[in-house]
């Protein structure tokens, strides 16, 4: 096949080099999941037992047919069978289970997404309409399926570096893929993705950014011209995708992703340096959270503490069955006593925008403008109590602040500081200890809260500003759409001001201030954000000792002029040019 080159928004740094594996939108519904060698068999039979049972019932149904029935409703029986018979159903599912070691229900779903898309192509209108009944009996048989655990033979893989190399090169190819979605691939059975939408700060590219597998997004038509199973590089520094590379492309990229782990490994040394300018001046570096689990990679990356922990991840999907106060406490403490004492900052509830709760309702127009963050909580007072009280309980186990997303009104500020002092009520009430000067701060990501900022250093004890949506509301750029996120500008004078603006502000009230946006993770703007006098940086932990080796690498004497002269312009080229120019200059 001829090689052909897809350029996209790079996401996650890395090289992947793999297999594609398309996800069909449908594919996502169903738990996926890799079946090791020995257990194949055993889901084979999972699927086969599923179509049999079908196949009965449908028996049992045509069988218990009134005699008055319509003829129609045997002839719909019939179709039913026929095609649960037929072995585009009954034998090529258990091939891909076999060839891909896919579980039943993905295997099921991947079939007939490929047998809707042949049919979409058939001319003659009954034909074509007859993908309904197909994706009826499949239905039907995955509701089987679903009801059935996996065999114990047949339970998921747990993979690992030295597993079989074809399960260990999986890259996933799909239209779109929901942050949610991308948390379920935790056990890093794939090694990279590549989608035909999304923007390079979604909500899903923070999550592949914070697993660490290369990743390109807004690859316009990846799923469509990428195939099942052909060999795709993902260059997640470039956004580009190379699809059946010639074998000198894929050696040069086996090169330089042998050089970046080699760098990697050369930079795990830092682990235990103090990150400090090379003219004394302390920095501190926090890790981006989105489960307790990743506490584990923040302290490998010698991380000074939490400085976000997403909280929406735990609820995300959870509609139905939301995390009680309980569950929440678990989740809190495990991250308050896995950082041992570092302190560990809880963010409240950010859901709404590109983060669903529920991601089948969609109702607001714009939802990045509509009901989210703590507006959603203010508007839902027992789920928001829930989770302060949850919070609180966690905090007589170490140290850790509560920070409150996208708040922009004053009445927000005091309906919250509300919220808390009641929450601490109800704890002294029910005698159950916490830390009753726990730190609270707001996230600064909205331009009215940056542009009224003695509202907030009044009251609050920190701030953090979010520079994803700091970014997108001064903009007035959807950070999630890939048709204008060339639009999507850090380096935007405005956007520039507002952070230079917000960091000053926090330090004439002698409050901490942080970035935890993406860029406090972007080491070429390392420099530019201490030169503006951040001191704070919170990031995703893979990011973590590139930017304390650029810290050390710097020197304040030098920063500061640069970045002096970088404020005062108002020209995007200018700045682009000498923020580069910043990062690119050798410390004194
Ligand atoms: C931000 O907006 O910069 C931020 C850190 O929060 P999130 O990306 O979760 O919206
Ligand atoms: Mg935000």
């Amino acid at each position: 096949m001829a090689s052909f080159t897809l350029h996209g928004i790079p996401v996650s740094r890395g090289i992947a080099i793999g297999r594609a594996h398309l996800l069909a939108p449908a594919a996502l519904d169903v738990k996926h999941y890799l079946v090791a060698e020995e257990h194949v068999e055993a889901e084979v039979l999972r699927l086969q037992t599923a179509l049999a049972t079908v196949h009965r019932e449908l028996q049992t149904l045509w069988n218990e047919l009134p005699k008055d029935a319509p003829t129609e409703l045997g002839a719909f029986i019939d179709v039913h069978a026929l095609i649960l018979s037929d072995p585009m159903i009954s034998e090529a599912p258990l091939d891909i289970i076999r060839s891909r070691h896919y579980n039943a229900e993905w295997a099921l779903v991947t079939q007939i997404e490929e047998l809707s898309a042949q049919f979409d192509e058939i001319e003659d209108t009954y034909l074509r309409e007859r993908k309904v009944d197909i994706q009826q009996v499949a239905e039907r048989v995955l509701k089987k399926l679903m009801g059935s655990e996996p065999l114990a033979a047949a339970r998921p893989a747990t993979l690992d570096a030295d597993d079989d190399e074809v399960m260990a090169q999986m890259v996933v190819v799909a239209h779109d893929i929901s942050p949610a979605d991308m948390l379920k691939f935790r056990d890093r059975s794939f090694i990279g993705f590549v989608t035909d939408v999304g923007g390079q700060n979604s909500h899903t590219a923070i999550v592949a950014r914070s697993l660490d597998i290369p990743a390109a997004v807004g690859v316009a038509q990846a799923s469509t011209l990428i195939e099942q199973d052909d060999w795709v590089i993902i260059d997640g520094d470039a956004g580009v995708v190379i699809v059946s590379p010639s074998p000198l492309v894929l050696q040069q990229y086996r090169d330089r992703q042998l050089a970046a782990q080699r760098a990697r490994k050369k930079l795990s040394k830092l682990k235990k340096t103090p990150a400090v300018t090379q003219d004394g001046t302390a920095v501190t570096l926090l890790a981006n959270i989105e489960l307790p689990d990743d506490c584990g990679p923040a302290l490998e990356a010698g991380a000074n503490g939490v400085g976000l922990f997403r909280s929406e991840f735990l609820f995300m999907g959870r509609a139905a069955d939301m995390p009680s106060e309980d569950e929440q406490f678990e989740q809190y403490k495990r991250a308050v006593t896995a950082m041992k004492g570092r302190p560990v900052v809880i963010r409240t509830l950010d859901i709404g925008a590109d983060k669903p709760l529920d991601p089948t309702e969609h109702t607001a127009l714009n939802p990045a403008l509509g009901l989210r963050a703590i507006r959603y909580c203010l508007s839902e007072p027992q789920l928001f109590l829930t989770q302060l009280r949850a919070i609180l309980r966690a905090s007589a186990f170490g140290k850790l602040r509560i920070l409150i997303p996208m708040m922009a009104h004053a009445h927000e500020i005091d309906q919250t500081l509300a919220m808390i002092e009641l929450a601490k009520a109800e704890l002294r009430e029910a005698n159950v200890k916490f830390d009753a000067v726990v730190d609270v701060g707001a996230m600064i990501e909205i331009p009215a809260a940056a542009l009224a900022l003695p509202m907030f250093v009044r009251k609050l004890d920190f701030l953090s500003i979010g520079t994803n949506d700091l970014i997108q509301y001064t903009l007035a750029i959807d950070r999630v759409d890939y048709e204008v996120a060339h639009l999507y500008n850090p380096l935007h004078p405005a956007v520039l001001q507002l952070i230079a603006m917000t960091i000053a502000a926090g330090h004439k009230a002698g409050i901490d201030v942080a970035v935890c946006g993406e860029m406090a993770g972007d080491v070429k703007l390392t420099r530019l954000l201490l030169g503006m006098g951040l001191r704070e940086f919170s990031m995703h932990p893979a990011q973590l000792l590139s930017v304390k080796q650029e810290i050390l690498n710097s020197d304040m004497n030098l920063i500061l002029p640069q970045t002096r002269k970088i404020m005062r312009s108002m020209d995007p080229d200018v700045i682009a040019d000498a923020v580069a120019a910043l990062h690119a200059t050798p410390p004194l």
